[in-house]
């Protein structure tokens, strides 16, 4: 390639989703010229790809909405409580055109490495069609869930029916009227399709490995005065938001659930499941993180839900997490647990008969073969690092992401990390991310980094990246809070447990995003302290 094949920018984004696009647009209001590579064949990111039946987000709406800008606010008509996957990408498609973004995204195409030029203090960056870019700053806006992952079991190609992946959704959608249908998952997405699929489908078969907490979502269309009251407010409540312990404002809990008496526990934990909100019930008392005694209150508690609405009660043992509650992802549904009830649902507990292969025919467990039309896989994503090493990063002296990363990620805020010159990520590992109203954390980044370079421009300075002190107090501080919560005892993505090989590391900042801004705000007014800014 000679080098006038070679676009210039100031910035190459990767990924058109939330982080993408506000990126864009702030960095275009910078004077920057920005260029976006998307995958997809439109905006969104994880609402392009999830499409499966019964998808939606799990923060009510008038929450899970950008800040940025007043009139977007204030215009925009949320429908639902929690908006459909179909409203949420209607939503980033509205966003993509009242700022004017798809002029300056390249969709279609992936980004496959980026490589730093320590001479020209600049990066190239090179898609799967070889085209090449140089750019000073290089953003990877991918997202923390969107690298997905199959089981890994034997002969999943030989399977002569069709196979769909909750990630990877057909757009047109799938109709399983009259198929007998085999689903393997359990977490969010498959907690949210098992209902609406069973609905459809002649019989449905669901693979269960680890159950989930899964609550009501009570989800329902929004009352007019709801909507009009939130658009009077709006300026305080993305204050609380911003200042609150994961996005979601709710009122500080005072007491520790082993402090008060059997009855009232149980009354709390009643409002909160009533309320459709999982924050309402992870937040219900001072100690459900930290301590098992007070996490096993809510367990149990959960258990007995279960059990009362699940009919046949061998079926409801099966459903019960015995992991800290909060500890994996818990979920919001309609109708989960109920659809248990239903004669052509039926459960295989893959504790007592693990999975042992897919054949031409369906799927075989270690006790008998299931024959399918249908086959989902709900099996989740190498989640937080994999779509930031399935790019071939290089930094300083070759210094390769993916092998500096292979006993955990390491990063100074889930923003950068040493070695890696200009090089930022959006709610990368080590920030709040996952723990968080993911669109609260993508605005704080975005802004984060938007005002360091913006910073950098204004000083005449060319490059700003992570000190190995300052990122090594940062992961000490990580582990540090983690190892005082309850979130290492389960095998989670959190953890990276549910991918063969992937070191055992908690990955998000479970620190709290109100605590976690003011960090990085002081970050910022110490002239970007734990940085190293050079000319
Ligand atoms: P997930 O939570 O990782 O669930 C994957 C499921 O597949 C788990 O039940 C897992 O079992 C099972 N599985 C994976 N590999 C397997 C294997 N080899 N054999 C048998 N079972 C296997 O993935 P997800 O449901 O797609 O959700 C991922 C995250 O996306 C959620 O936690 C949430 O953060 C986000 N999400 C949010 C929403 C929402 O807002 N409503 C909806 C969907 C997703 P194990 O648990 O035993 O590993």
């Amino acid at each position: 390639m000679s080098d006038s094949d070679i676009q210039t920018a100031d910035a190459v984004i990767v990924g058109a989703g939330f982080s993408g696009m506000y990126l864009l647009h702030r960095l275009r209001e910078m004077g920057l010229k920005a260029i976006v590579f998307e995958a997809g064949t439109d905006v969104g990111g994880t609402w392009y790809w999830n499409r499966y039946p019964g998808a939606r987000v799990d923060v009510e709406s008038l929450a899970y909405s950008y800040s940025f800008s007043s009139d977007l606010e204030q215009q925009f008509e949320w429908k639902e409580r929690y908006p459909t996957q179909p409203e949420i990408l209607r939503y980033a498609r509205h966003v993509a055109d009242r700022f004017d973004l798809r002029k300056d995204i390249v969709f279609r195409t992936r980004v496959t490495a980026a490589t730093w030029n320590d001479d020209a203090r600049d990066w190239l960056i090179r898609t799967e069609y070889g085209e090449a870019v140089t750019a000073r700053y290089f953003i990877m806006a991918t997202g923390c869930l969107s690298s997905s992952k199959m089981p890994e079991i034997p002969g999943l190609a030989a399977f002569k029916g069709a196979t769909y992946h909750t990630a990877h959704w057909p757009h047109e959608g799938v109709d399983f009227t009259g198929q007998r249908v085999g689903i393997i998952g359990t977490g969010s997405s498959g907690v949210q399709s098992i209902p609406v699929i069973a609905e459809q489908a002649l019989d449905l078969t669901v693979f269960q490995r680890t159950p989930s907490y899964s609550l009501p979502a009570r989800n329902r269309k929004l009352r007019p005065h709801e909507v009009t009251d939130m658009k009077a407010r709006y300026p305080e409540f993305r204050q609380e938001q911003r200042e609150s312990g994961a996005g979601v404002p709710v009122p500080i809990p005072t007491r520790s659930a082993l402090e008060v008496a059997d009855a009232e526990r149980d009354a709390v934990y009643e409002a909160a499941w009533e309320s459709g909100s999982l924050v309402n019930l992870l937040s219900s008392f001072t100690d459900l993180a930290v301590s098992q005694d007070a996490n096993d209150t809510a367990k149990r508690w959960i258990h007995r839900k279960i059990h009362e609405i699940v009919e046949d009660q061998a079926v409801a043992d099966d459903l019960c997490p015995e992991y800290p509650f909060g500890t994996k992802r818990p979920c919001l549904d309609t109708n989960y647990f109920e659809t248990y009830n239903r004669a052509n649902v039926h459960l295989v507990n893959l504790q007592r008969t693990p999975l042992v292969e897919v054949t031409e025919k369906g799927i075989r467990t270690s006790e008998r073969e299931y024959e399918f039309d249908a086959i989902v896989y709900a099996t989740g994503f190498d989640a937080m690092t994999g779509s930031l090493t399935n790019v071939d990063i290089r930094g300083r002296d070759g210094l390769s992401l993916r092998e500096t990363w292979r006993a955990g990620p390491r990063t100074y805020l889930g923003i950068g990390s040493a070695g890696f010159p200009n090089l930022f990520m959006i709610t990368g590992p080590g920030s709040p991310s996952v723990l968080s109203n993911m669109v609260v954390s993508i605005e704080q980044h975005v802004d984060f980094v938007a005002d360091a370079i913006g910073h950098l421009r204004e000083q005449g300075l060319t490059t700003i990246e992570p000190t190995a002190e300052a990122q090594d107090a940062w992961v000490d501080h990580v582990n540090e809070i983690a190892s005082h919560t309850l979130y290492p005892k389960a095998n989670s993505w959190y953890m990276g447990a549910n991918v063969p090989g992937k070191p055992r590391v908690f990955m998000p900042y479970a620190g709290g995003v109100g605590e976690y801004r003011k960090k990085c705000d002081e970050v910022a007014a110490k002239g970007y302290e734990g940085f190293a800014l050079a000319v």
